[in-house]
């Protein structure tokens, strides 16, 4: 075990924040005001890398290891959660998608130009029938000829007006349950396509979610990523990913909470002293220390799994759970230190307060996560063998292929 960060990590973390420190923390009050999203920053993120992390050299990405991922996570959403999605988004959950089930012309076509941040990935599973009941959804693809012919709506999608290609699941056989769907690569410029961003959400305000709309959109076959009837599959190993990130960056807000409640409580005095000196208060702060520390641990094994190829469903829902749980709580207790001042917009914690809601909600509500650790641990659930993995790392030797789920530790 080491659990010493590599100089690599090290300085990628030191990169990370001093970027977020010019380029997003003196603008996201207004842009999260505004709710106005910055498009400029994903632009410097591809600059320098960020997009595209743990993607191998040879799709067009950095080649560097999945932990890092989540350490990128962890510096963006010290900064605001709505960078931090859309890195989850577009790395975790789209283009890592097509690391792992992608073939070499989706990879070449697709996968570079994400990997190297020149276009933008989504991920639509979502649908305002089946969000956790997914196999509920009713967006249909049709095969005609050589092509497929989706209808059908997608809601609540991150990055849905920016995104320049989006992973679309819909029902090729509708009669065959989780077994009838399938996985698509949708462009933007696909006649058909059209998208609407929500206003008015509780948090993520600086984010761009909404909706995607797709009317008789043809696409070609070559764009089905995966066999006919395996888009369940696709979709939930997506999320092994995605659950990662939104792990990775809770432990980043958990950590904003932390100091942003030190500093107050070490300038703020009740009862002729500071209150930090209060015990009640200390506690709070006892409880963020033990939320950072337990979520970062979490994560990091996930990474170390995800590095060595095994099979990391289990610990990636516990990850998401509990990191994700303990980084609202975090900020609720954040604003209960900074008294009235937590309540108004002069001190961050109100935003990280309403930013930390949507992680407990999606890519798998809290309860869902509760109900897979239960059925883990009763031996109701058991990890299905996938067709094809993602790759261990490092990337370069050929003998680092997964091992699945023969390979839990
Ligand atoms: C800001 C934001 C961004 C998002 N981005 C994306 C995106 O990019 N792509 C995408 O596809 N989706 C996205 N989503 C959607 C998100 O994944 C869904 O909202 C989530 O899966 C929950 O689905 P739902 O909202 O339909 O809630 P429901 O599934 O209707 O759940 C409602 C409530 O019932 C509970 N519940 C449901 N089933 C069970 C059960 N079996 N046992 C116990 N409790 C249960 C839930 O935990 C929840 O409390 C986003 C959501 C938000 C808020």
């Amino acid at each position: 075990m080491d659990f010493l960060l590599s100089e690599d990590q090290q300085a990628v973390q030191k990169m990370v924040r001093k970027f977020v420190d010019r380029e997003i923390n003196p603008y996201i009050e207004k842009w999260d005001a505004e709710q106005h999203f910055e498009t400029g920053i994903i632009e410097k993120m591809a600059d320098l890398g960020l997009m595209g992390s743990c993607i191998p050299e040879r799709y067009g990405g950095q080649g560097m290891d999945y932990n890092t991922l989540a350490i990128i996570c962890a510096e963006l959403e010290r900064g605001d959660t709505a960078f931090r999605t859309a890195v989850s988004v577009h790395t975790a959950l789209n283009s890592m998608t097509l690391l792992q089930w992608g073939d070499e012309f989706q990879k070449e076509k697709y996968l570079v130009p994400q990997a190297q941040g020149r276009k933008v990935g989504a991920y639509a599973l979502t649908e305002p029938n089946a969000g956790s009941d997914v196999t509920s959804m009713q967006t249909r693809a049709i095969r005609n000829g050589d092509d497929y012919i989706l209808n059908g709506g997608k809601t609540w999608i991150s990055l849905c007006d920016v995104a320049d290609h989006i992973l679309v699941f819909a029902k090729t056989s509708p009669e065959d349950g989780h077994k009838g769907l399938s996985c698509f690569i949708v462009e933007r410029t696909f006649d058909g396509v059209s998208t609407r961003g929500f206003k008015h959400k509780l948090g993520i305000r600086a984010g761009n979610t909404g909706e995607v709309f797709l009317d008789n959109v043809r696409v070609p076959k070559e764009n089905r990523v995966g066999e006919e009837g395996e888009g369940f599959k696709i979709a939930m190993s997506a999320l092994d990913n995605g659950r990662f990130s939104v792990a990775g960056g809770a432990v980043g807000l958990i950590d904003a909470c932390i100091e942003a409640s030190v500093k107050y409580a070490n300038e703020r005095e009740t009862f002729g002293k500071p209150i930090g000196k209060h015990q009640l208060v200390q506690q709070m702060i006892a409880q963020m220390v033990a939320g950072l520390e337990t979520s970062r641990l979490l994560v990091y094994r996930v990474g170390w799994m995800k590095n060595r190829g095994f099979r990391n469903t289990r610990e990636t829902s516990l990850a998401k759970w509990c990191a994700c749980d303990a980084a609202f709580n975090a900020a609720v207790d954040a604003v209960q230190i900074h008294g009235a001042n937590g309540y108004s917009h002069e001190f961050p914690v109100e935003r990280y307060m309403r930013n930390a809601k949507a992680p407990v909600i999606y890519e798998g509500t809290r309860e869902i996560h509760q109900v897979v650790q239960g059925e883990y641990a009763l031996g109701y659930r058991k990890d299905k063998e996938l067709r094809k993995y993602l790759p261990a790392w490092p990337f370069e030797k050929e003998e680092a292929v997964s091992r699945g789920a023969g390979g839990r530790s």
